[in-house]
C-alpha cells in the first residue's frame, strides 16, 4: 500500500501521539480564531462552564482560559495529550479552573445540562459532525452554545484528486450550506460561521510540524511506521498547497434551541 492510499488513522497510535504531542496544536487553528469564536458567545461569567472535547495538549484551551473567567474541562482520548494539557494549564497558573480528563467523545459521562458551552476544535470528525452535534446537545444548558471547527468544501465541485483524498480521510466533509443545515437539524440556531484563514494551516499547523519532522525521523531511524507517518503528513501539506481554494476548516457556532 502506498502512502497516497493510507489514511492517518491506520498508523500506529503511539507514534501519532508522540509526533503531535511535541507541537502546540494538533489541528489547524489559531489563538486569534479561538478568540473570535469566543466573542460570539455572550454572558459568560466565572460560574460558566466549558467542555473542550478532543482538547489535545490544550493549545486552544489556554486561549479560552485567557479570555474567559469560568471553569474548563478538557477531554481527550490520549493520556499523553492530557498529561501535556494539565502541565500546560499549570504552567499558566490555570490549574484551579482548567482540568484535563482522559475520556472518549463517543461515551462522555457528563451530566445533562452541565455546560454553558461545548468547544471542539479540529476533533469532531472523530465521532462525525452530525453525530457529535446530536449526542453532545444534552450536556448543554438550555440556550447554551456549541463551537466546533469542521473540514468543509468551499465549492460545489472540485478536482477528483482532492475529492478522493477527503473521501478516504473523512467522507463526511461537505459544503458549508449543508453543514449549516446539519447544525440546524441537530437542534441549534446558527449564530456565526466563518472559515479559518490559510495561516491557521500553514503557519500554525504545518510549519511547526516541518520543523520537528527531521528530529522525529532521526529518533525513529529505520522505523517504517514513523517514515510513513511523516510521508503522509508531507503529502497532506502538498494536497493543501495544491487545493486550498476548495476546502478548509470552518468554525460553526450554534445556540441550543
Ligand atoms: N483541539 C486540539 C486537538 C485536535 S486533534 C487542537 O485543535 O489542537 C484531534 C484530537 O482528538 C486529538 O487530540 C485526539 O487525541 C482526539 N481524539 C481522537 N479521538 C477521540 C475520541 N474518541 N475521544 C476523545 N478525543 C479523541
Amino acid at each position: 500500500m502506498n502512502n497516497e492510499n493510507k489514511s492517518v488513522h491506520e498508523f500506529d497510535f503511539q507514534l501519532i501521539c508522540e509526533y503531535f504531542s511535541t507541537i502546540e496544536r494538533q489541528g489547524p487553528g489559531s489563538p486569534k480564531m479561538t478568540q473570535k469564536a469566543l466573542s460570539f458567545i455572550p454572558n459568560l461569567t466565572e460560574n460558566s462552564r466549558i467542555a473542550d472535547i478532543g482538547c489535545g495538549t490544550g493549545g486552544q484551551t489556554i486561549v479560552i482560559a485567557q479570555n474567559f473567567p469560568g471553569q474548563i474541562t478538557g477531554v481527550d482520548l490520549f493520556p499523553l495529550f492530557i498529561d501535556a494539557f494539565n502541565a500546560n494549564a499549570a504552567k499558566q497558573n490555570f490549574q484551579n479552573r482548567v482540568k484535563g480528563l482522559v475520556g472518549d467523545m463517543e461515551g462522555l459521562n457528563f451530566r445533562d445540562e452541565e455546560f454553558d458551552v461545548i468547544w471542539c476544535e479540529g476533533a469532531i470528525y472523530n465521532i462525525g459532525f452530525e453525530k457529535g452535534l446530536q449526542s453532545w446537545r444534552r450536556f448543554l444548558k438550555p440556550g447554551g452554545f456549541i463551537a466546533v471547527t469542521e473540514a468543509s468544501w468551499f465549492t460545489e465541485e472540485r478536482p477528483s484528486e482532492i475529492n478522493d483524498f477527503w473521501m478516504d480521510a473523512y467522507p463526511e466533509i461537505d459544503t458549508i450550506p449543508n453543514k449549516v443545515k446539519q447544525l440546524q437539524n441537530a437542534g441549534y440556531m446558527p449564530v456565526a460561521i466563518f472559515a479559518l484563514p490559510e495561516s491557521c494551516w500553514t503557519e500554525e499547523f504545518y510549519k511547526p510540524q516541518m520543523e520537528m519532522q527531521e528530529n522525529f525521523l532521526k529518533k525513529y531511524a529505520g522505523n517504517s511506521s514513523a517514515q510513513e507517518l511523516v510521508a503522509y503528513q508531507r503529502y497532506e501539506v502538498q494536497m493543501y498547497e495544491k487545493y486550498k481554494e476548495f476546502y478548509g476548516y470552518v468554525f460553526y457556532i450554534g445556540k441550543k434551541i
